[in-house]
């Protein structure tokens, strides 16, 4: 556990579906009171046991619409024919606090808050080992119906090389404890360094998951 303050940090973590993002950010949630989840505005409906303002804050497209051209949004992108969006006052107030914001927004999102805030945005990117893998996942859950999982990596493909071009970042989830205990030194690298620190340990294993490398042909 740990409830250090310090410079504002925006974890940005993408994924393709099935990835084991959702577990890996609810696990940090959880451990490290200083993190909260970021909750987006969405113009889809709420599905399953999703709740408003826990999930995501449910809007109408005219509400959407009105957002947007007031300026709320740091970011927005629409996503399987439904827009997304960042508050930009979720983005405000942790930096204002020195706390750490999970966010789970799909690579352009992630790219636009990197642009934004390039010194407080730490974007992450989630890989299973192998499309094979994933979709052994995909299956496991049982969440989706065969076609669904197809057009899943399809897209899965796509957003993966779209990931290895723009983010800082790459964690491939093999076994989870370790992708887990990466995840934590790649943030607590990231917070000492901003903090004007070094932590060594943490600085070398975050160095192991620089993007390009790690062997990634499995998806190439
Ligand atoms: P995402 O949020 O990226 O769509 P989830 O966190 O829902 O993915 O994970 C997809 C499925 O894979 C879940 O059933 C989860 O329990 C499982 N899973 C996550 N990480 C691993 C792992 N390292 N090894 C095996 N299964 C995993
Ligand atoms: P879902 O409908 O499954 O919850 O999310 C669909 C996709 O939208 C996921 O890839 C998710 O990461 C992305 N997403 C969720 N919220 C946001 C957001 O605020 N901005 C962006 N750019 N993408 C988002």
């Amino acid at each position: 556990m740990s409830s250090e303050r310090g410079p504002g940090l925006l974890l940005v973590l993408s994924a393709p579906s099935g990835a084991g993002k959702t577990t890996l950010a609810r696990r940090f949630v959880a451990e490290h009171p200083e993190a909260s989840f970021s909750v987006s505005a969405t113009t889809r409906p709420p599905r399953g046991q999703e709740r408003e303002g826990v999930d995501y804050h449910f809007v109408s497209p005219t509400r959407f619409s009105e957002l947007v051209a007031r300026g709320a949004f740091a970011e927005w992108a629409e996503v399987h024919g439904q827009r997304y969006g960042t508050l930009r006052e979720t983005v405000d107030g942790t930096l204002a606090q020195g706390r750490v914001a999970v966010f789970d927004i799909d690579v352009q999102g992630g790219a636009q808050l990197e642009a934004i805030w390039p010194e407080q945005a730490l974007t992450i990117f989630v890989v299973p080992p192998s499309p094979a893998e994933l979709e052994r996942r995909l299956r496991g859950r049982r969440t989706d119906a065969d076609e669904v999982i197809a057009a899943r990596l399809r897209a899965a493909r796509a957003e993966v090389e779209r990931g290895l071009a723009r983010y800082d970042y790459v964690l491939v989830n093999d076994r989870l404890e370790e992708a887990y205990r990466s995840l934590e030194a790649i943030v607590r690298a990231a917070r000492a360094s901003r903090a004007g620190a070094v932590d060594q340990a943490a600085r070398a294993e975050a160095e192991r998951h620089r993007k390009g490398k790690l062997d990634l042909s499995a998806w190439s």
